[in-house]
């Protein structure tokens, strides 16, 4: 992909004084709702009015969006409060009925991303718009799906790109409803740099309360926009009710974020450092995670010894783990003595914990 530069034109034409922002309900659900929020959200930063249309869910038999008609209050929406609007897209038809209606933002959203004929359907529908199309990342964390979307709607010519991480989802029981994975943002960005990437705190959180934190990450690491679904009655929702936030709440998140601007150079350092302790403050969470999962698989081998009356230390496998880790350490630039002693510090953890089991 060359002159990815164009990419992020349409972005930085727009030369916004703070981080775009995309909101609006999850799905439409009457003329009065869709209209009585966008009304709230006029006079704020919101740069697109966001409401899903189709809304296929999970399991059949729940509310499955109003279809087409909604489309019609969204273009009240943009006569009535001038709000740019926006709507996801899932096959040919919805493209071709969000263009009839003028729809100035189109998503693809994360279950459409894992299907390359959706995507591919979605792109030769929307060749050559000069529409802003985002597309969300695959539900199941895989970079390849992601950016083979992104080349797919590249190549169908379409000039106003960009993509939402709304995070992916796990059989695991965790506190986002679909963890972040913020590398796999940090790797999109790598490959793309120009693109555009928003970040969707509602989705990978799935709880209003901690959409603040999300979105204070999302810009330390660089993001270019949110997408915060936004509700006048948030707990009445007729879908993603825990998640969306009042007009209000959201005013007081763009309020409150910090948001870095690079004007001069001591701007530009700081801007750098926060996004590289960003990244670093990921990692780090991600080490504690990965050792809380080493040390309960650790306690189910207590658990076997146990049962058989082994001892917890055995030596043998001890000194294997110690000389594969330094080696492995070595390739990554670890001294042996750094490895030395956090393999020190794990397994004496490890220990602990097997003791723990067998003396209960
Ligand atoms: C949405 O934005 O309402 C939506 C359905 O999102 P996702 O595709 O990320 O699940
Ligand atoms: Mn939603």
């Amino acid at each position: 992909m060359e002159n990815t530069k164009e990419m992020r034109k349409w972005l930085d034409g727009m030369n916004l004084p703070h981080p775009l922002v995309i909101a609006g309900p999850c799905s439409a659900e009457t003329e009065e709702q869709v209209l009585k929020i966008a009304h709230e959200l006029k006079d704020t930063d919101v740069n697109y009015y966001r409401a899903g249309i189709w809304k296929p869910r999970t399991r059949p038999g729940n509310f499955e969006g109003v279809g087409a008609i909604g489309l019609k209050w969204l273009q009240k929406v943009k006569e009535e409060t001038g709000l740019k609007t926006a709507t996801e897209v899932a096959n040919r038809a919805h493209v071709d009925l969000a263009l009839e209606h003028d729809v100035d933002l189109l998503w693809i959203g994360a279950r459409s991303t894992v299907s390359p004929f959706i995507v591919q359907e979605i792109a030769d529908a929307l060749e050559g718009t000069d529409k802003v199309v985002l597309i969300k990342n695959p539900v199941n964390p895989d970079l390849s799906l992601w950016l083979g979307a992104v080349e797919r709607l590249y190549t169908a010519n379409i000039k106003k790109l960009g993509v939402i991480h709304r995070g992916f989802s796990t059989y695991e029981k965790t506190k986002y409803r679909n963890i972040p994975e913020w590398q796999m943002a940090i790797e999109l960005q790598s490959r793309f740099p120009d693109l555009p990437i928003i970040n969707d705190p509602s989705h990978i959180t799935g709880k209003r309360d901690m959409i603040f934190d999300v979105s204070q990450t999302a810009l330390d690491l660089n993001f270019d926009g949110l997408m915060i679904e936004t509700h006048h009655d948030p707990d009445n929702a007729w879908s993603d009710a825990a998640q969306q936030v009042t007009p209000e709440t959201l005013v007081q998140i763009m309020r409150d974020l910090r948001i870095r601007k690079e004007t001069d150079q001591e701007a530009e350092y700081n801007s750098k450092l926060s996004n590289l302790r960003a990244q670093i403050d990921v990692i780090d969470n991600q080490l504690v995670d990965t050792m809380g999962k080493r040390m309960k698989i650790s306690d189910e081998i207590g658990k076997l010894k146990k049962q058989k009356n082994v001892a917890v230390l055995q030596s043998n496998r001890w000194n294997a783990i110690l000389g594969n880790m330094i080696l492995e350490g070595e390739q990554r630039g670890l001294s042996e003595e750094f490895v030395l002693r956090m393999f020190k510090a794990i397994h004496q953890e490890s220990i602990n914990h097997q003791e723990k089991i067998i003396n209960n």
